[in-house]
């Protein structure tokens, strides 16, 4: 019912950029080959989301935004076999219940539809026609619930937030073409031609990804690989270490731990590295129902996961010494 998806929602939905990531998830589980972000004032205005990607059938648009009745889990062991960056069933009823949303989606083969949703209500729902894709428009986030418009800060701290999003989705995400407009005017950009490098090198400019070095590393049960900065290369903070696992963009202390132990005396007291890591492995290995953000994951395989991440950093810094 309503009261639920907004009370839902606050667990979703904290903040403009919240809802861009759970868009972004859709559009890449779609399997989008390019995302367009539209923005109008930090998405407090306007967030819209397009993608070419598979699209909803026309008897499946309402379900969309019914809590849960998308889930993707089954059973309790299905959560292990997690493979969509999505599968709680709650993004789109959690968002529409705070908004005024537009879906414009089509799977290519038959007419397309277009739903209006305003605060969790279907307003109208019409025949569309649109190429194969979805667009997602949501319009005076949180309208219906002051407390939370209350506590966003400035324009500036928002988009913030939301470039930090983008970047993180584009980076775990090389082969998508990623656009984001704010207010008319390009603020990023990904070619989507699988390359993580030149990912990196639109993010982080073209001095570090000049000075990257290439992981790659094997363990029987994980495949690591991705760049880490030239040791002389260190920031002042740990921001600029991503994590991204099966596709996921994760936040983990003990791959934190194992990057620092790899780098040991190369990196001076109170710096930190720049690190891109991509990590592979079976889905069963993984459990990503930790937390409703899905950022938080545990691993079956802890230990030999630690090891195989020290070594693959210890091992390119070595070689390149040499
Ligand atoms: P979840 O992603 O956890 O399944 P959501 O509420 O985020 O739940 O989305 C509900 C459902 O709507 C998805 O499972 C998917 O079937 C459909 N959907 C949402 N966005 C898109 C999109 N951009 N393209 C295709 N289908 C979409
Ligand atoms: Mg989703």
């Amino acid at each position: 019912d309503e009261l639920s998806n907004k009370i839902a929602a606050g667990e979703v939905v904290e903040r403009p950029a919240s809802v861009i990531k759970e868009l972004l998830e859709n559009s890449v589980d779609a399997n989008s080959k390019w995302i367009k972000v539209d923005l109008e004032e930090a998405g407090l205005r306007t967030i819209k989301v397009i993608d070419d990607g598979d699209g909803i059938e026309p008897e499946d648009c309402q379900k969309a935004f019914f809590r849960h009745a998308t889930s993707k889990i089954v059973d309790e062991f299905d959560l292990f076999r997690v493979k969509t960056l999505g599968f709680r069933g709650e993004a789109l009823a959690s968002i529409s219940s705070v908004s005024q949303l537009t879906l414009r989606t089509s799977t290519g083969d038959q007419s397309g539809t277009e739903l209006i949703v305003h605060g969790g209500e279907i307003k109208e729902k019409q025949k569309h026609t649109k190429r194969k894709g979805t667009e997602i428009i949501v319009e005076n986030l949180f309208y219906n619930t002051p407390a939370r418009l209350k506590y966003l800060k400035t324009i500036h701290t928002e988009l913030g937030h939301i470039t930090d999003t983008i970047n993180k989705m584009a980076l775990s995400h090389p082969n998508i073409r990623f656009e984001c407009y704010h207010n008319g005017k390009r603020i990023f950009f990904s070619p989507g031609t699988g390359n993580l490098l030149q990912v990196v090198q639109q993010i982080y400019g073209k001095n570090i990804a000049q000075n990257m070095l290439k992981i790659n590393e094997y363990s029987l049960d994980y495949k690591i690989s991705g760049y880490i900065a030239k040791p002389e290369i260190t920031r002042s903070n740990r921001n600029f270490i991503s994590l991204i696992v099966n596709g996921r963009f994760i936040k983990n202390p003990v791959i934190n731990k194992a990057i620092f132990d790899g780098y040991h005396t190369f990196l001076p007291i109170g710096r930190y590295p720049v690190v891109v890591l991509q990590i592979e492995m079976d889905p069963y290995l993984v459990d990503v129902n930790v937390h409703p953000a899905k950022t938080e994951v545990r691993f079956s395989k802890e230990k030999e996961l630690f090891d195989i991440v020290k070594q693959a950093i210890y091992e390119v810094l070595h070689q390149q010494r040499l």
